[in-house]
């Protein structure tokens, strides 16, 4: 079933669908590309399109062999799409749920890349603001780097911008997927660079743990331990790769590495990595009543122990770690501050302010049943949106009137 895409390109088949559109294998002067198709909501946008069409020379020029291209944008009576480079493979996502964990050397591997594509963005004034798995694909066509991994790409550069518009995002909302959301991003102030690379630390965690380090429950639990809480150490993790983390998990911003810097400084431990088998840890536990005196003191597990998140606890009872935090969100509300100071059970360690109820007392309770439901409206809010993946550059002109059809060339 192919179908014309402006005057140059032919999708033929769709590779998957995203929470923005769906992605086709496509055909243009130049061979095979892929074609991201924004949903009809968004592609019948008259601001949005006009925004589309404005920021075509950022979308355009980023160039780098771990970075998508967009080779072009088409607007096309109801079609809005980004034509890509094709990449030959999996998201880094469908490997990590195949896998479970990966090796340390190909966890680092996948994870230099980025930072190096990172480093292109940040370089052009770029932000990408939504870095994670399913936004890095793996190219199975090339040759293979160290620890056996396939060359990794970010994708996904060139919407957020878009998107974001006063309308359709407010000061007070958040654009991200929470698990890999900058705690500065939760305090509301905007997103840098910095961002970026704590989504990354995040996103490389993960690939050697197998889980996030502050997912799992409630969205708004998620926002909270990304402000309050420490990252727990992996155990068995050699102490260098460990010192990256938590360096690039910093919440102060202007703590964390430089893209550049930390890929060279992840290609550094390569070779000590290699071989070395993927981690010995186990899903965390975040029943709060199941924490112990050690997880409270702050020791690190030992390997094969299961990992538990200090204070990590969902605010809603049965919250599953599967919950939809993997989602690009932009209806998720800046959380108040008292809401980031504590939650249900006072996990955040916040000291207690002067006049505020004391833990258990039937206040506390009523307090913090006002804070539940809050935090459920704004998960209704939440499931409500799903708008996809987004990137931002600093510009914030106005759109210009839409061409009815415009379909620039790549940037050479
Ligand atoms: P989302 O909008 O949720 O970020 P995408 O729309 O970017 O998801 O992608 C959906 C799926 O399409 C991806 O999981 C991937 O399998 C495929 N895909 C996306 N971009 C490309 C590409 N440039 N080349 C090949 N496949 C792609």
């Amino acid at each position: 079933m192919a179908r014309r895409i402006g005057s140059r390109y032919t999708a033929h088949q769709i590779l998957g669908r995203g929470s923005a559109g769906t992605v086709w294998l496509g055909e243009g002067p130049e061979g095979p590309v892929a074609i991201k198709l924004l949903r009809e909501d968004l592609s019948s946008d008259q601001e949005l399109v006009g925004r589309f069409v404005q920021e075509r020379t950022a979308l355009l020029g980023l160039e780098h062999p771990h970075v998508v291209s967009v080779r072009d944008l088409v607007v096309d009576g109801n079609d809005l799409a980004l034509v890509m480079d094709l990449v030959r493979g999996t998201d880094l996502r469908t490997r990590l749920d195949r896998e479970r964990r990966l090796a340390p050397e190909a966890a680092v591997a996948i994870a230099a890349d980025v930072a190096d594509g990172l480093a292109a963005a940040h370089a052009a004034g770029v932000v990408h603001r939504d870095v994670k798995p399913e936004n890095v694909l793996l190219d199975m066509q090339g040759p293979l780097g160290p620890g056996g991994s396939h060359r990794a790409l970010l994708t996904d550069f060139g919407v957020a911008k878009l998107i974001d518009t006063p309308r359709r995002t407010r000061a007070s909302k958040i654009i991200g997927t929470p698990d890999y959301l900058a705690p500065e991003i939760v305090e509301g102030l905007p997103p840098r660079a910095a961002v970026d690379i704590y989504a990354l630390a995040t996103v490389l965690y993960e690939l050697l743990a197998g889980f996030t380090p502050f997912g799992g429950g409630h969205p708004g639990a998620v926002l909270r331990r990304h402000v309050t809480e420490m990252v727990v150490p992996l155990p068995g993790i050699p102490d260098e790769l460990w010192q990256l983390l938590v360096q690039c998990l910093a919440k102060a911003p202007a703590s964390r590495l430089r893209a550049s810097e930390l890929a060279a400084r992840l290609r550094e431990l390569l070779p000590m990595l290699a071989g070395m088998p993927p981690l010995d840890v186990d899903e965390p536990d975040t029943d709060p009543a199941e924490e112990t005196a050690e997880e409270l003191s702050g020791a690190a597990p030992a390997a094969g122990q299961p990992v538990r998140r200090r204070g990590a606890v969902p605010l809603v009872p049965g919250a599953k770690p599967s919950d939809s935090n993997r989602d690009t969100h932009t209806s998720m509300r800046v959380p108040a501050p008292d809401e980031l100071a504590g939650g249900a059970h006072g996990t955040a360690r916040a000291p207690r302010a002067a006049g505020a109820p004391r833990p258990g007392s039937a206040r506390n309770r009523a307090v913090t049943r006002r804070r539940r439901l809050t935090l459920a409206v704004a998960a209704t809010l939440l499931a409500a949106a799903g708008l996809a993946t987004w990137l931002t550059t600093t510009d914030d002109t106005p759109p210009p009137p839409p061409d009815t059809e415009n379909s620039a060339p790549a940037v050479p």
